[in-house]
């Protein structure tokens, strides 16, 4: 059995880990992302921390805005290391070994498929809540990449004309709502025309997050609600519309804000009654992604197995 290396890059942290093609992992680290002030530098320390490890044979990567087609990063808004990064060939010139970059939330998608609940499953998507809002889409057991490697970009559907302005530009896109700050400013929003009393106003406004607010709602929080009401409101907007197009069997949640777990999942089907169209009702589930158990403190492992996933499938010629 070969072990990889697989490589989860996010804004905030990179996690890494040696891990055995069955999912056993054999070490793991991470590093804050603003201590590499260039790719390169990323690529050199994590180099020079894992060659006295364990043996591995290939490299996979999940990292944002990555176009799979060039194998590049490509503007990625919370990265500050150049407009287009030629990661994967960094990696490969360094390690000398097959490398595999995909973006993050496809990661979770094949991690999902290989190591998660999705094994059997032909059409499903991930949906990855935390900072931003991703989608990893299988159709007719393929991976959608789109015709320029660029596909998925859910968390700029745009959900309300005019709406609230969004860092790409547009306005009313799906994550300056559900993505985690956007939760935030629903909560302060409503926290202002409230009469008071909430537990939300015992929290000072810089640490209110979304962690704090869905913990409120389980304490039947009043304001709490009604933000976890909006939230999962747009959120099952949302996936009907993947439902609706695409005739999907499961749409799984993954990612920070989905540890909030069995209210997010309940009010969300709750809500995609109302949206799914008649004939399609009840017949994809909602769930909480298994791969989340394995993430801890600042470890998204379910990032690292989905990068696992994919070079192992690269390298051992397995469709992904
Ligand atoms: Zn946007």
């Amino acid at each position: 059995m070969s072990n990889y290396l697989g490589i989860d890059i996010g804004g905030t942290n990179v996690g890494y880990g040696i891990v055995s093609e069955a999912g056993e992992f054999l070490y793991q680290h991470s590093i804050k992302t603003n201590t590499c002030n260039s790719a390169e530098e990323l690529v050199d320390k994590i180099f020079q921390d894992v060659k006295k490890r364990a043996e591995f044979v290939g490299v996979g990567i999940g990292a944002p805005s990555v176009n799979q087609q060039t194998q590049c990063i490509e503007y990625a808004p919370n990265l500050n290391w150049g407009d287009i990064i030629p990661l994967a060939q960094l990696f490969s010139d360094k390690f000398n070994m097959e490398v595999s970059l995909v973006n993050d939330a496809n990661a979770v998608a094949i991690g999902e498929k290989h190591f998660g609940e999705a094994g059997e499953l032909e059409n499903f998507a991930v949906i990855t809540l935390g900072t931003g809002v991703g989608l990893g889409l299988y159709v007719n057991n393929q991976l959608v990449i789109g015709a320029h490697g660029l596909g998925g970009e859910i968390g700029h559907s745009i959900i309300r004309r005019d709406g609230r302005e969004c860092k790409c530009g547009n306005m009313g896109c799906l994550e300056t709502y559900i993505a985690k700050d956007g939760i935030v400013k629903t909560a302060k929003e409503k926290l202002e025309f409230s009469s008071g009393g909430s537990i939300l106003n015992t929290i000072s406004p810089s640490e209110l997050s979304p962690a704090e607010i869905f913990k409120a709602a389980r304490k039947e929080d009043p304001v709490a609600l009604e933000v976890v009401d909006s939230v999962t409101k747009d959120l099952a907007f949302a996936i009907s519309n993947l439902i609706n197009i695409l005739d999907l069997e499961c749409i799984f949640l993954s990612g920070g804000i989905s540890k909030s777990g069995n209210i997010l999942k309940r009010k969300t089907e709750k809500h995609l009654k109302t949206y799914v169209l008649p004939n399609l009702h009840d017949k994809a589930q909602v769930k909480i992604s298994i791969l989340n158990e394995k993430n801890s403190g600042t470890m998204k492992n379910s990032g690292i197995l989905g990068a696992i996933a994919s070079i192992y499938a690269k390298m051992s010629a397995v469709t992904i």
